[in-house]
């Protein structure tokens, strides 16, 4: 009995909750037809699922691709002037459940968010919030400059960005959002306007870490640093050198002075029984480093360090598969 009536109270509420998703997405299709994805599209099920964890997967009502922040005002505009539920999605990288999908509502999915435009006067580049890592480290590799971004390439800029960023320049120059210097944002009321230290102060002080809490940001113009040549690599353990590779950690990260340009990643796998350990390095001057002398003869199973771009440093990164 009371079974029968809380089901009979649940299912017009979860109707409801979904029927403004439906009409919104009966808006957008007639509206802007080639950018949106329906469930009975093709593509839905890739892109629905598309997320980098499983446990981020959803079911969207529809999918909208905007591909200018004109597209992205004319969708944040509709959907919260109609208070319907919607999820920002850019590299999919976060396995939060719903924080970058939906099950109830419209998953605006950023990827055609791609413009890329280098200032070498200002020494800024203007990127796309759809943008992964690598796009942006292949198209500055012309220019021999690089930005504070992420260390693996299908990461995705607006999540990074918006989340704080730890990069292998993050001892020279701090974490990734530090060095935004403009952010152009769609707020709730659907005005685009640009944060930055001069105008929307507080907006820019708050999106660095403030996720998805207070707009959707189109693009992002981030400081840029010649930095090119480097030296660099992977080095491969087995399980039984992981003690080792903590104590050689621990002093390494004991050094008082510790130099700046040297970085690493040190990857221990609990769960890949081929591979214990991956100990990504990287000396952001094209110089024999001395500051990884506390890894040195911890016996490897491969190894890729020597003098190469940045760029091809961090291309040549072993990513292990792993449950996710
Ligand atoms: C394999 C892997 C490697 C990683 N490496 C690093 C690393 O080197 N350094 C580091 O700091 N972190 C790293 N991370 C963590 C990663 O930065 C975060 O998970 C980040 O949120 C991913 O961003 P995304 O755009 O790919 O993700 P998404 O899942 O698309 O977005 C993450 C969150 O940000 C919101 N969001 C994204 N773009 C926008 C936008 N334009 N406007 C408003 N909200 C937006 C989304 O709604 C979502 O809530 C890594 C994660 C993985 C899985």
């Amino acid at each position: 009995m009371l079974l029968t009536v809380l089901v009979c109270l649940l299912v017009p509420i979860a109707a409801a909750s979904t029927d403004g998703a439906k009409i919104a997405c009966q808006k957008f299709e007639s509206a802007m037809s080639s950018s949106t994805v329906l469930p009975s599209n093709s593509e839905y099920i890739a892109l629905s699922t598309e997320n980098w964890s499983a446990t981020a997967w959803g079911r969207p009502i529809c999918i909208v691709k905007p591909s200018s922040a004109a597209d992205v005002q004319n969708v944040v505009s509709y959907l919260s002037q109609h208070k319907v539920e919607f999820a920002i999605r850019a590299g999919g990288h976060l396995p939060s459940p719903r924080g970058a999908n939906t099950n109830e509502g419209v998953l605006i999915d950023l990827s055609s968010l791609d413009v890329k435009e280098y200032d070498a006067t200002m020494q800024t580049v203007k990127v796309g919030a759809g943008l992964r890592w690598g796009d942006i480290y292949r198209y500055l590799d012309q220019f021999q400059v690089t930005v504070v971004g992420g260390r693996v390439l299908p990461v995705g800029v607006g999540g990074l960005l918006l989340g704080g960023g730890l990069s292998y320049l993050s001892d020279l120059y701090g974490m990734a959002c530090d060095n935004v210097v403009n952010f152009e944002v769609i707020i709730a009321n659907g005005s685009i306007v640009n944060a930055n230290s001069s105008y929307n102060a507080d907006l820019y002080r708050a999106l660095k870490g403030g996720a998805n809490n207070f707009g959707v940001v189109a693009s992002f113009t981030l400081r840029t640093y010649p930095i090119y040549n480097v030296w660099g690599g992977i080095r491969l353990y087995t399980h039984e050198q992981v003690p080792a590779l903590y104590r050689a950690l621990a002093e390494y990260q004991a050094q008082p002075e510790k130099d700046l340009y040297a970085n690493l990643m040190l990857q221990p796998f609990a769960t890949n029984q081929s591979l214990g350990a991956i100990l990504n390095m990287v000396y952001l001057k094209p110089e024999p480093p001395a500051a990884f002398k506390p890894f040195d003869g911890i016996p490897t199973v491969g190894e890729t360090t020597k003098f190469q771009t940045l760029g091809e440093m961090i291309s040549g990164q072993l990513v292990p598969e792993l449950p996710r």
